[in-house]
């Protein structure tokens, strides 16, 4: 459990909250003398000694009683005749019932003789002052009472506050360690919502619980617990009502719990629709769509609106309801009592209610502490429905932190070593998890493929689109596993390996290049932070980055901007080249790397790719076989429908392969047009 770390804190906030709740039921009990003194008795002492001689009375007929019945008793022997016996019976259990009361009364008479000597004798005999007297008490609990409760708040707010900061940061954790697949299948927007938007609720609304979520049951357990004192028949009665209060409670959190989840993903909807929107603003102003985007917007705002009204009604509803519930429940103590005072009887329908009658003050107090019982009760609806919130998002986060990753790595992993012989792919199969229409009736993107490359080799991948070229060397670092067959390096499966030896040997400089908000320098760094100045220096040179950043007036460390928009396809690439050549990787993949730069660039790129493939596993995706290309590549591999469909020189793919030709043909007329 994530508060586990906190017990301690969260303990000492348990313990200022029941503190807190006690004074609350001593500060309605302290009401108790105040109405004695308005009542007809006027002061205190007076009170007690009125309770102390009706007391000594009832004490009196009780024993009275108990003679009677003695003697009466002797009328009816043991063994005498049935009827007799039955009635013999009845003569018992009203002994018991009133040696009970004589035990009642007995110790409210010690009670009231320890208040008159000890408590009544201290007191001033002014009933103004006695009043100022009882008066300056309530403020006092009043105050223990706040501050208490302060210290309950801090205490508990800073733990739900450290809570979803640990959350905050094993969220974070848990999408590190997720595959590309999962994450893109999850959809980013979605997750982006989580760490931002949900985790925000559940901060609020857990400070806003604090320790009140502690402190508001208490509160009604200790004006219950005085109730019993008093009279535990109608509190009982009370309490009957309770099952029914919790079923109410249990409803509202059900319909509140879906209300929040739908809450969650509309507000998802809504990050996906900005994240779109403005990632494409390009594409946004060039087909003057603005109006369709606001429109869309619009429609996910109204959908907002309406499942947080949602969450807003069953909110507003709670409080009434549980309010009328316990109004109810309180009637149920109140109306009978209010019977047992004003007819001055211990029962109701021969139902026995009280030992004693119970008094005007006595009314008076009963009705205090029910609305004691009241408040924290209405309170607590509310509270329940911020605890039921915040578990339905706190569910959500977990959910997310318990996401498994598609690509496992073993318990006791194989020692993976710099690759010296081969990389293999055998009988690959491989699909999308969510895979697009259109790849055959099997749906593989890759179908049964086998492809040997030796080590040192240069080796181009061509191929039609979408014939597989990317998910096969995306392949080797494992940002996804086969669905059948193996890729081996030296023979070890990378299923048996661990991932950061793989990663470590396999460098890729992917289609979009991906850069970060920082300087040409870091961007480069990246690809070995412990790089020192110069390593990065002498990468940037060999990518021919240093080329265009001379005439940077802030040369290496002029900033990329965002996504690196500051700077062009040719420029972008050459960053990431120098980023690979810095890592220095045994196994370098390009993914396209010259498909969107002029032709000074890809002659650039070529060039430092010829020296640094020297060495090293080069394999390259590309539409261009350009001159300077063929010259240094070992051999072409051709791909069609996730098959190779043929492997050679150029010279002999000519000879052999129609796909080759088509695509060498493709390549000729763009070049000639
Ligand atoms: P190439 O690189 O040869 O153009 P790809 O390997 O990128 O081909 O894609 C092969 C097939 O896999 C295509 O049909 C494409 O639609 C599909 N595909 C690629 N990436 C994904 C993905 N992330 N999710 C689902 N399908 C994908």
């Amino acid at each position: 459990m994530l508060v586990w770390p906190y017990r301690r804190r969260l303990m000492l906030s348990v313990v200022f909250g029941l503190v807190a709740a006690s004074l609350w039921s001593f500060e309605l009990l302290l009401t108790f003398p105040i109405t004695i003194m308005f009542g007809e008795h006027s002061t205190l002492a007076n009170y007690v000694a009125h309770e102390k001689s009706a007391t000594i009375i009832a004490i009196e007929a009780r024993k009275r009683q108990l003679d009677n019945l003695d003697a009466t008793l002797q009328l009816y022997p043991e063994n005498g005749e049935r009827r007799r016996l039955s009635e013999r019976v009845v003569v018992i259990k009203d002994q018991q019932r009133q040696q009970v009361e004589l035990e009642v009364y007995t110790s409210k008479l010690w009670l009231l003789t320890w208040v008159e000597s000890v408590v009544i004798r201290n007191l001033p005999d002014d009933p103004f002052r006695m009043f100022a007297l009882l008066f300056g008490l309530i403020l006092l609990v009043t105050f223990a009472k706040g501050a208490a409760g302060y210290f309950q708040d801090v205490l508990a707010g800073g733990v739900a506050e450290s809570v979803v900061i640990d959350l905050r940061q094993q969220m974070f954790r848990s999408v590190l360690r997720l595959d590309p697949q999962t994450v893109s299948l999850q959809g980013p927007s979605n997750w982006l919502t989580d760490l931002t938007y949900s985790l925000q609720q559940l901060a609020a609304g857990m400070t806003e619980l604090g320790g009140r979520v502690v402190r508001e049951p208490f509160k009604a357990i200790a004006c219950l617990a005085a109730l019993f004192y008093f009279n535990w028949q109608l509190t009982l009665g009370f309490l009957l009502f309770m099952p029914l209060l919790g079923a109410l409670f249990h409803w509202l959190g059900q319909r509140l719990k879906r209300a929040a989840n739908r809450v969650v993903d509309s507000m998802g909807r809504i990050y996906r629709n900005l994240e779109e929107t403005l990632q494409n603003s390009k594409a946004v102003i060039a087909f003057d769509q603005a109006g369709h985007h606001r429109r869309k917007f619009h429609r996910e705002n109204k959908s907002f609106y309406e499942h947080a009204m949602r969450l807003v009604q069953i909110d507003a509803m709670s409080g009434p309801v549980s309010e009328l519930l316990v109004m109810v429940a309180a009637s149920a103590v109140l109306l009978p009592a209010a019977f047992l005072v004003l007819r001055n009887t211990t029962s109701i329908w021969n139902i026995p209610l009280a030992s004693s009658p119970p008094t005007f003050p006595e009314l008076a107090l009963f009705y205090v502490l029910l609305a004691g019982v009241l408040e924290p009760v209405r309170k607590f609806s509310k509270f329940y429905n911020t605890i039921r919130f915040s578990t339905a998002i706190a569910e959500r986060l977990f959910e997310r932190i318990d996401c498994p990753s598609l690509i496992q790595t073993p318990q006791a992993p194989q020692i993976l070593s710099t690759v010296s012989r081969d990389i293999e792919f055998r009988d690959v199969d491989f699909e999308y998890a969510r895979q697009t229409q259109g790849q055959g009736d099997r749906g593989l993107v890759l179908d049964g493929l086998n492809l040997k490359i030796a080590i040192g080799e240069t080796v181009a991948i061509v191929g039609p689109n979408g014939s597989g070229k990317s998910t096969l060397v995306n392949l080797l670092p494992r940002f996804y596993d086969p669905k059948r067959g193996k890729i081996l390096f030296d023979g070890i499966d990378l299923k048996d390996a661990r991932l950061r030896d793989i990663r470590e040997q396999v460098a890729i400089v992917p289609q979009e290049t991906v850069l970060f908000d920082d300087t040409i320098l870091e961007n480069i760094r990246y690809g070995r932070p412990t790089a020192a100045d110069e390593e990065v220096l002498f990468a940037a040179r060999r990518g021919h980055v240093l080329a265009f950043t001379d005439a940077m007036p802030l040369g290496l460390l002029t900033p990329v901007g965002e996504q690196g928009k500051q700077l062009s396809g040719g420029q972008k690439q050459r960053i990431a080249l120098a980023r690979a050549i810095l890592r220095d990787p045994p196994i370098l993949i390009l993914d396209e790397p010259t498909s969107a730069i002029d032709a000074h660039s890809e002659h650039l790129i070529y060039s430092s790719l010829r020296d640094f493939a020297c060495g090293r596993t080069t394999i390259l995706i590309t539409h261009c076989l350009t001159p300077v290309l063929l010259e240094f590549l070992t051999r072409i591999v051709v791909l069609d429908r996730g098959q190779v469909v043929a492997t050679g020189s150029h010279d002999e793919l000519l000879q052999t392969s129609l796909v080759y030709q088509r695509l060498w043909l493709a390549q000729t007329q763009r070049f000639a047009a």
